[in-house]
């Protein structure tokens, strides 16, 4: 049934999205979930939505497409009747000298990790609006703050969500919509699989924490900031890095 709580998450197939998606499921989020490449993760979702008996459904979507996720915004809005919830989780990292960083990747690291937050909330604002009531999530990085050495555009982009998020936050504060970000440390996903077992175990030990993050943690801070206890919070950026930076 459409109870017009419904959450939409991207990059929903794997990793922190999908963590954050079965999290919001068990709270009694409806989901849409969009992801881009990886269908077997995303009928591993599907399967675990089933399980959980949530009302959802997925779509395929490059989330720096702005044409295609006005299409998904519009089919999620009508089927469950508004969007409360939207998590900009989507994106892609890259590890190179800035030398080598052509104009290409520049171009696409910005698209599918600050154009993609645009997009969406371009999308899921008005309906937010006209029902004075929503919350927006965005996944940003610790290295969006601290910046890191070999990931001078992935650390950009990441910077660039939080400006937004404060900037967003305050412009919606007056209709009820909450904005904020996460700003995740080294957590253990696929994101991290360039990295040799010996690697990330070097870092590893220079985390406060002496471990990478789950998934799991940082839905559990999603699933905080899309309840109604973080209705006083907005335009802010929470870390959760172990005490990194
Ligand atoms: P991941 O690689 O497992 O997941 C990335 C997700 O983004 C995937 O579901 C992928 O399909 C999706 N995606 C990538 N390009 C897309 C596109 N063009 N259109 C639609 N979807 C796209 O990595 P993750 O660690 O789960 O990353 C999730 C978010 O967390 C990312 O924004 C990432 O930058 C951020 N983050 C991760 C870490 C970490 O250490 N893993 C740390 C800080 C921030």
């Amino acid at each position: 049934m459409m109870n017009n709580k419904c959450a939409f998450i991207t990059g929903a197939s794997g990793g922190i999205g999908k963590a954050i998606a079965l999290r919001l499921a068990a709270d009694g989020f409806d989901i849409a979930a969009c992801y881009y490449s990886d269908d077997l993760g995303a009928t591993e979702l599907e399967k675990e939505l089933k399980n959980l008996g949530t009302n959802y459904r997925i779509y395929k979507a490059d989330v720096s497409d702005h044409n295609r996720m006005k299409e998904i915004f519009e089919d999620a809005i009508e089927f469950f009747g508004g969007i409360s919830v939207l998590v900009n989780n989507a994106g892609m990292a890259q590890q190179k000298l800035f030398t080598d960083i052509s104009e290409d990747e520049f171009d696409r690291i910005c698209a599918v990790n600050f154009k993609s937050v645009y997009n969406c909330c371009k999308f899921a604002v008005p309906d937010m609006v006209s029902r004075k009531s929503g919350k927006i999530i965005n996944i940003s990085s610790m290295w969006g703050i601290s910046g890191a050495s070999c990931e001078t555009v992935y650390s950009a982009t990441k910077a660039a969500v939080i400006g937004f998020t404060k900037a967003l936050g305050k412009e919606l504060a007056p209709s009820n919509i909450q904005v904020n970000c996460i700003a995740p440390g080294a957590i253990d996903t696929k994101m991290n699989n360039s990295l040799s077992d010996d690697d990330k175990a070097a870092f590893a030990d220079e985390i406060p924490a002496g471990r990478f993050g789950t998934p799991e943690e940082i839905a559990g801070i999603v699933s905080f900031l899309a309840g109604k206890d973080s209705s006083y919070v907005t335009s802010q950026t929470l870390v959760a890095d172990g005490g990194f930076i």
